[in-house]
């Protein structure tokens, strides 16, 4: 299908998108890389927009900082490509390498962006679970200024966040805190194909360790309910109990019994949640390979 008709811009600051998208509420949508905005604008998904707000040039969305303090700093223009290939964020941050790696292929990872993946928000966005596991908060900037968005509170509904589309609002930056010793994380993926394949569940884990128990945990899901959830029964038992195989597997068997997935082209929810089983299991496990 062509491409319809729409406005094009391409402003230069932050408060100059805003100021567009305030004068066209309703009718505009933002764009970073692309990858979703333009299928979408083809499929005829979007069809009130007829203003296309191009973010690219805006230099200060254009980063990626670590520190022990402040965490990974991500810019909303930082492609999926550079996360993956980061060597800090492999270093200090595995797990949002590797979910920003199970995005796609290479060429999409190469014009996409993590801040355009959580904001399409899809039930199976891949970098979502692992920010919901992590305790990531969302920088953004509209009308009223600046304001921090917890992860927990951006995801509202399918393709829904709680950006505020009257103010303009544009996410700036996805702030991740560090791990800190004894603490680990882990995104694990399971879907019928390696490459250029929606999750059929995604599972996303951060652990802290005291000794051999589990001292604190939060366990994500994704494509198992209309947004990422966290898995909290699941969480609730780990916690204070050794972080051994059968309480891991009970965990495991604890948040397939909380998600709410459907059935689709991709997979049957019978299949989703008993993949949940086993997939938050193994993310577990893994997290407790990475140990900061
Ligand atoms: C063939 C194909 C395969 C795919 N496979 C996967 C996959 O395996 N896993 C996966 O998770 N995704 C997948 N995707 C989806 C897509 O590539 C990702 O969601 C990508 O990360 C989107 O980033 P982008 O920068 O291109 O976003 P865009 O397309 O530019 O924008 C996406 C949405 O975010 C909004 N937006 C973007 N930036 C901002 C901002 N700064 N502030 C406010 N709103 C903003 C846009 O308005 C739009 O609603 C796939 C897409 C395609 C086409």
């Amino acid at each position: 299908m062509a491409l319809p008709k729409f406005d094009y811009y391409a402003p230069e600051s932050l408060k100059e998108a805003n100021e567009m998208a305030v004068k066209s509420p309703g009718r505009y949508v933002f764009m970073a890389g692309g990858t979703d905005v333009i299928l979408l604008l083809k499929d005829g998904a979007l069809p009130d927009v007829d203003a296309v707000i191009d973010l690219k040039k805006i230099p200060e969305l254009e980063r990626l900082e670590f520190s022990e303090e402040e965490g990974l700093r991500v810019g909303a223009l930082t492609k999926l490509y550079a996360i993956q290939n980061s060597p800090v964020v492999n270093e200090k941050m595995p797990a949002v390498a590797d979910a920003a790696h199970f995005v796609a292929s290479a060429q999409i990872r190469r014009k996409g962006t993590m801040a355009g993946n959580i904001c399409n928000a899809s039930p199976s966005a891949d970098t979502a679970p692992i920010l919901v596991a992590m305790n990531a908060s969302v920088k953004v900037w509209g009308a009223k200024g600046e304001r921090t968005i917890p992860i927990d509170e951006f995801f509202t509904g399918v393709k829904k966040t709680s950006l505020k589309k009257e103010e303009g609002e544009i996410v700036t930056e996805i702030d991740i805190p560090a791990l800190k010793p004894g603490e680990g994380s882990a995104y694990i993926k399971h879907s019928v194909r390696k490459a250029m394949d929606l999750a059929i569940i995604g599972s996303g884990v951060w652990v802290k360790m005291d000794g051999s128990r589990v001292a604190d945990c939060r366990i994500a899901m994704g494509g198992v309910a209309v947004t990422p959830m966290r898995a909290k029964k699941a969480e609730e038992f780990l916690i204070g109990k050794e972080a051994s195989d059968e309480n891991l597997a009970q965990a495991g068997q604890i948040a397939s019994t909380e998600c709410h997935p459907i059935s689709d082209v991709r997979a049957s929810a019978e299949y989703r949640t008993d993949m949940i089983r086993v997939f938050t299991k193994r993310a577990l496990k893994k997290a407790l390979e990475h140990l900061a």
